[in-house]
């Protein structure tokens, strides 16, 4: 099965991933909402989805969770 990215990792560290968007701290991230989500970005590879998390193409194709955010998000196109 897919394996979790632990935002603990070096780079979910650097790009300030989190499992959830809701927790971004909205003054390092002013441009941030909480309807931006891993589920509706660009990198997120839904045709893979395994449940609650899929491949991000920036964390090399390791799983992040749905409603998970980082400062690499861009809108789905
Ligand atoms: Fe989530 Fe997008 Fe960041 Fe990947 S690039 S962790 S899908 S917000």
């Amino acid at each position: 099965a897919l394996q979790k990215i632990d935002p603990k990792d070096a780079q979910a560290v650097s790009l300030a991933y989190t499992d959830e968007t809701t927790t971004v701290d909205k003054k390092k991230f002013p441009k941030h909402d909480n309807t931006q989500t891993c589920s509706n970005c660009q990198f997120y590879q839904t045709a893979q989805e395994a449940g609650t998390i899929a491949p991000c193409t920036i964390f090399g194709g390791k799983g992040v969770a749905a409603k998970g955010w980082c400062s690499a998000w861009v809108k789905k196109a």
